[in-house]
């Protein structure tokens, strides 16, 4: 049957929507404001999922450096119309700590090449031009992390960066890990694009380093709190701190189990986690998506922000630092993203990647400890000015893309696609490493798809990995 004629009106329309992140409440927003009466689930008690702001001590940071930008000028235009004057336009300025020195990011091979000492230079030059050639005349399988990235950018820049950088960041061998993750998230020059960039460094367009990004004051949260507010002016609540137990598709809705009650709806729009809502779904789905469901994996990340007395002299808006000599594998700079983050004095949030229950997700003191010994090392702090610490964590940081993960959830999101009455969205809901323009998206086309003008599918087909680039 046709997935339109499958969801079908909706009479009532009563809506849940399971997860207050920007793709729940981009569903929400779009439903209430189409006249249905959205209830939205949320597991913990604040709103905005991966994209909201905390406030601890009067400061104010983000769960890591979030900057918005996207290729949509209807979305940049539903942004702007939330925030309004409170959009900032910021120039991104990122760098990575190689070697005991800073390169720009993304990477430009003049920059390295004048930081980088001479022989590892000319190393990496080398390796470079090998790897492009003897993949130009003997293409060989690149299924996995490693290969892709050694096969474009040479094996000696892979071992001083990528290779650390991404074995940090996700606990695993990066040849274990699919070349999804590199495919979407790295843009790759061309070799007459890097002789430009070498010879006349900040004139290339497309990988220029200062980009531009859009920033609300006072904290990336801003967004989901302006959806929020919208939709309880439609009449839409959010019930924070609920995590449903079970849903159960019926033919006309779904019933859901939540907060000790059972409730009736005509639809239902899921972000929370894909093996959650498999989970939630029972015995609607047969065993083996359960058992695909539960082979996904998901990067945990512990947040430390270090307050200090003082600003933090760099520039930047967050720096990458693969080596194994740091713990935390980012850190970014609040008061750079907008002054009024930090008040007078200063803040540096360091991400320490791990997997939900073991040590580091566990970590306290020892955390902050390494973040304060790192801050030093790097030049961007004074021990004596750090006057506490707040830490902060988020289980569902980023999806691992294993190799085999495209399988599993292809399979899952396919049966999905045919329950009537139900669409599953955002990164946690399509398991999928992508933005917040994105996860905003989505949520735009599950409430259309429900509404019978759209289809999710056709903006975000899952079994291509094209849409979700960084
Ligand atoms: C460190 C970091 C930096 C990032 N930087 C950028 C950036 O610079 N630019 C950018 O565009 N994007 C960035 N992102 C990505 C961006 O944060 C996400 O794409 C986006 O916020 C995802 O929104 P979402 O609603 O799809 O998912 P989420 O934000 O994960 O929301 C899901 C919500 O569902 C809730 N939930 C989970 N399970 C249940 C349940 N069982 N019942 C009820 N509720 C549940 C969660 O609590 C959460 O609120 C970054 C992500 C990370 C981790």
């Amino acid at each position: 049957m046709d997935r339109h004629a499958e969801i079908g009106s909706l009479p009532r329309g009563r809506v849940a929507v399971i997860g207050a992140g920007l793709a729940g409440l981009s569903a929400a927003d779009v439903l209430s404001s189409r006249g249905l009466s959205v209830t939205v689930f949320e597991r913990s008690s604040e709103i905005g999922g991966l994209a909201a702001t905390r406030e601890s001590g009067g400061l104010r940071f983000d769960y890591g450096p979030h900057r918005f930008h996207t290729k949509s000028s209807a979305l940049q235009a539903r942004i702007s119309g939330l925030l309004g004057d409170d959009l900032l336009t910021l120039e991104r300025k990122s760098r990575i700590r190689l070697l005991d020195r800073y390169f720009r990011y993304p990477l430009e091979l003049g920059d390295v090449l004048r930081r980088m000492p001479l022989h590892q230079g000319a190393g990496m030059v080398a390796s470079y031009v090998w790897s492009r050639t003897r993949r130009a005349l003997a293409p060989s399988d690149e299924g996995d992390f490693e290969s892709w990235v050694v096969g474009r950018f040479g094996r000696r820049l892979y071992d001083i960066y990528f290779g650390p950088y991404t074995a940090k960041l996700w606990g695993r061998p990066p040849s274990s890990l699919s070349s999804d993750w590199a495919s979407q998230r790295i843009s790759v020059p061309s070799l007459s694009g890097l002789i430009r960039e070498t010879l006349s460094p900040g004139e290339s367009g497309a990988r220029s380093l200062v980009s531009t990004f859009s920033y609300p004051r006072t904290g990336i949260g801003r967004i989901a709190e302006a959806l929020a507010a919208r939709l309880a002016a439609a009449g839409g609540s959010i019930e924070t701190g609920v995590r449903p137990e079970r849903i159960e598709p019926l033919s006309d809705g779904c019933r859901i189990w939540a907060a000790g009650g059972e409730h009736d709806f005509d639809a239902v729009i899921n972000s929370a986690p894909l093996d959650e809502y498999v989970r939630l779904l029972g015995k609607a789905l047969p065993d083996d998506l359960h058992e695909a469901a539960s082979e996904l994996r998901f990067r945990a990340v512990v947040f430390v922000t270090l307050r200090l007395s003082g600003r933090c002299p760099a520039p930047d808006h967050w720096i990458y630092t693969p080596e194994a000599g740091y713990e935390f594998n980012r850190l970014s700079i609040p008061e750079n993203f907008d002054a009024a983050m930090s008040g007078t004095g200063g803040q540096i949030t360091f991400e320490f990647s791990c997997q939900e229950g073991d040590a580091t997700w566990e970590g306290g003191d020892e955390l902050s400890r390494a973040s304060v010994e790192g801050g030093a090392k790097l030049g961007l702090l004074l021990k004596e000015k750090v006057q506490g610490s707040t830490i902060t964590r988020q289980s569902h940081a980023y999806p691992v893309y294993d190799i085999g993960y495209s399988a599993r959830t292809n399979a899952i999101l396919d049966a999905l696609q045919v329950l009537p009455r139900s669409v599953t969205c955002g990164r946690q809901g399509m398991f999928r490493y992508n933005n917040m323009d994105h996860s905003i998206m989505m949520g735009e086309y599950a409430a259309l798809e429900l509404l019978g003008e759209g289809l999710l599918r056709d903006m975000f087909d899952w079994s291509k990995s094209t849409w979700a680039d960084g």
